[in-house]
């Protein structure tokens, strides 16, 4: 067994239950065959359903599929920031983090955040994911674009948010979509997103933990993102 003081899953559950948002298939699990003694079933999923990681090929044309980014980039250091309190389903709708808040956030932790380094960080927008998902989805906080452009001058290798996005709603008002974090500051940098973050991701506010990213491999243009199992040893 791993020597480590705990193990944790910032995971949501995915279910039939969960719901999917405008332009989304509906997480759909097909019957259970079961005739011959063993359970097989299969599912129809956006690949941008429950918690997930979006591949640079999400936006960008010659960008990596899910599949070929190097598994040194999964697994590593990542430190866990709450900027809940200003930034919660309470504070507001639709805010905008900004980067002092966030360096503010970092530094309360006592830890550093260091080029290589992944960052999570906890809205508190996590919580309405199954209770209140329409608002979950139309009014949460996320980065703003000056938070992601920090992040990325410290050298991060991965950003985990604990909303349905990286970027702004606004930036999705109308196509051609050009969500800053996700093109320039990010994706087109090698940085890999993990949206709708959750499961215990409370009982890690403030830690530096190894964290540990497993997609599916799915290569090719449609290996623009998987849902994924985000695992974070203490
Ligand atoms: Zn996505």
């Amino acid at each position: 067994m791993l020597q480590c003081n705990a193990i944790y899953d910032l995971t949501h559950p995915m279910t039939p239950q969960m719901y999917h948002p405008t332009g989304y298939p509906k997480f759909t699990i097909y019957e259970t065959l079961d005739g011959e003694g063993c359970l097989s079933s299969r599912i129809d999923t956006s690949l941008h359903m429950g918690t997930h990681m979006d591949a640079p090929v999400h936006v960008m044309k010659d960008g990596l599929s899910i599949g070929e980014i190097a598994p040194a980039r999964l697994v590593g250091p990542a430190l866990v920031v709450d900027v809940s309190p200003g930034y919660g389903p309470d504070c507001g709708k639709n805010l905008a983090i900004s980067a002092a808040d966030l360096q503010a956030a970092v530094t309360s932790t006592h830890h550093s955040l260091d080029a290589g380094d992944m960052i999570i960080v906890n809205t508190g927008w996590h919580r309405l994911y199954t209770s209140e998902p329409r608002r979950y989805y139309s009014e949460f906080s996320t980065l703003s674009a000056e938070a992601g452009r920090w992040l990325a001058e410290k050298g991060v290798i991965f950003v985990g948010v604990d909303c349905c996005d990286a970027d702004e709603e606004r930036f999705y008002a109308k196509p051609p979509y050009a969500p800053p974090n996700h093109k320039q500051n990010f994706l087109s940098k090698g940085i890999c997103i993990c949206e709708n973050v959750g499961g215990d991701v409370d009982k890690v506010l403030g830690k530096k933990l190894t964290l540990i990213v497993a997609p599916l491999r799915i290569v090719g243009p449609n290996g623009n993102a998987s849902p994924i199992r985000l695992l974070a040893v203490e």
